[in-house]
């Protein structure tokens, strides 16, 4: 079982299960179905979060499950 929600807007992966609204982006739908995980230290000067679109340190999903279907649902 993984540990904390991922938001399904940016990725990053909450840990507290009572925030409601992702402190990153603002947005409030999550999903605890997600695999693998990055941290990002410094993401101007990492290629994997420009490449991901983070622009904020923390910890990010890899992968999310039916990632398509809930971002446009
Ligand atoms: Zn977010």
């Amino acid at each position: 079982m993984q540990k904390g929600k991922a938001c399904r807007s940016c990725r990053k992966i909450i840990e507290e299960s009572n925030t409601d609204k992702c402190p990153n982006c603002g947005n409030n739908a999550f999903t605890t179905f997600w695999r693998g995980y990055v941290v990002v230290i410094n993401p101007e000067n990492s290629e994997l979060a420009k490449k991901m679109g983070i622009s904020a340190a923390g910890k990010y999903a890899l992968h999310i499950s039916r990632w398509m279907r809930l971002r446009f649902p």
